[in-house]
C-alpha cells in the first residue's frame, strides 16, 4: 500500500506489479537509482517543474520505495510531463530521474497504455516523416493546410520561412534539398534496426494505422533491396 490514495483501484495489484517488474528488468535501471536523499536538486533543475505539477524527485521516490499504485499513476499521467532534457542527471546520488522516466514511458508504449497513446497522438505525422524518410519534419512543411491542427501560429512561421532557415548556423540546413536527404543505404539500414530492436511493435501497440502505413512503405524498400521482414 502506497502513501498516497490510489488513482486507479480498478487495475489489479498484479498488473502494476508486472508492470513495474519490466521497468526493472530493463538493463539500464541499475544505473538510473541509487536511492535518494530528497534533497530535491532535481527538482531544482527541471524546467518542466516549473511549468507542470510534476516532480522528478517523486518518480526516484516511488520506483527507491516500490511504491506500485504511485508508480502506475505515474506511468499513466507524470512521465509524460518530462521534457527529457535530463538536467536532472546533477543529481548527488548520481540517480537520473530523466532516464527512469524513459524506462517507464517505454514500458507505457510497449504495453500499449491509454495514455501513451493519448500522449503520443498528436506526433503520428512526425514520427512518420521520421521512420519513413529517416529525417525529421523540416521547417518547409510547416504550412498552414498541412498542419492546420498546430493552430495560428503556423501561418505566422511559414511566412518567413525562407528567412528563418538562413538564420541557421549550419550552412547544409540552408535548403530542403541538402538538409533532408538520406542515402538509400542508411534508410535501409534505419528500417532493418527498427524492425530488430521491436521499434515497429512499438508503434503497432499505441497507432495500428500508422503501423500499416510504416510497414508497407518499409516493406517495399526492403524486398527491393533483397530484404524479407
Ligand atoms: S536530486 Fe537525487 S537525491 Fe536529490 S531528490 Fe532528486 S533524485 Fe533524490
Ligand atoms: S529529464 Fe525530465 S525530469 Fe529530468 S530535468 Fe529534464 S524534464 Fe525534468
Amino acid at each position: 500500500m502506497g502513501l498516497f490514495a490510489d488513482k486507479y483501484p480498478e487495475v489489479p495489484l498484479a498488473e502494476k506489479e508486472r508492470l513495474w517488474a519490466e521497468v526493472k528488468a530493463d538493463s539500464r535501471f541499475p544505473a538510473y537509482l541509487y536511492g535518494c536523499y530528497e534533497c530535491g536538486i532535481c527538482v531544482a533543475s527541471c524546467p518542466s517543474a516549473r511549468f507542470y505539477d510534476f516532480s522528478p524527485r517523486k518518480i526516484a521516490q516511488a520506483a527507491a520505495r516500490e511504491d506500485l499504485e504511485l508508480i502506475y499513476e505515474q506511468m499513466n499521467d507524470d512521465v509524460w510531463n518530462c521534457s527529457q532534457c535530463f538536467s536532472c542527471n546533477r543529481c548527488p546520488r548520481q540517480n537520473s530521474p530523466g532516464g527512469l522516466i524513459t524506462i517507464i514511458r517505454e514500458v507505457a508504449v510497449k504495453n500499449g497504455l491509454k495514455s501513451a497513446k493519448h500522449a503520443l497522438e498528436g506526433y503520428g505525422r512526425v514520427i512518420y516523416k521520421i521512420m519513413g524518410t529517416g529525417t525529421q519534419v523540416s521547417p518547409d512543411m510547416l504550412q498552414p493546410d498541412a498542419f492546420p491542427d498546430w493552430g495560428p501560429q503556423v501561418r505566422d512561421v511559414s511566412a518567413e520561412l525562407d528567412l528563418w532557415r538562413r538564420a541557421l548556423p549550419p550552412e547544409t540546413l540552408h535548403t530542403t534539398s541538402t538538409g533532408w536527404q538520406v542515402d538509400e543505404k542508411t534508410i535501409i539500414e534505419l528500417y532493418l534496426i527498427w524492425h530488430h530492436t521491436n521499434v515497429m511493435d512499438m508503434i503497432a501497440e499505441v497507432d495500428e494505422g500508422l503501423f500499416m502505413i510504416l510497414n508497407d512503405v518499409m516493406e517495399e524498400k526492403l524486398e527491393e533491396a533483397g530484404y524479407e521482414i
